[in-house]
């Protein structure tokens, strides 16, 4: 068996406990830019006609009330 000595073992030991925080860090950071992503282009809605408040996705700036099918302008805050 090689002999290693106390510090080599230490520094591996540490870099490696980084490499694997390093390697959970990007793939959340990567994982949630995903999902931040998605979320972004929601858009909420109010129906001026029978008061529903309902969302929809994408960039579109009138969408239908699913109650009652008018047409209603986003919301903007
Ligand atoms: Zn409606």
């Amino acid at each position: 068996m090689p002999e290693i000595s106390i510090n080599a073992f230490f520094t591996a030991y540490i870099l490696g406990g980084m490499s694997v925080v390093f390697a959970l860090w990007l793939y959340y950071d990567r994982r949630d830019r995903i999902l931040c992503d998605r979320q972004r282009f929601r858009h909420a809605y109010r129906c001026i006609k029978c008061g529903e408040l309902y969302d929809r996705r994408g960039q579109r700036e009138v969408a239908p009330c699913p109650k009652c099918g008018f047409a209603n302008d986003r919301l903007r805050f």
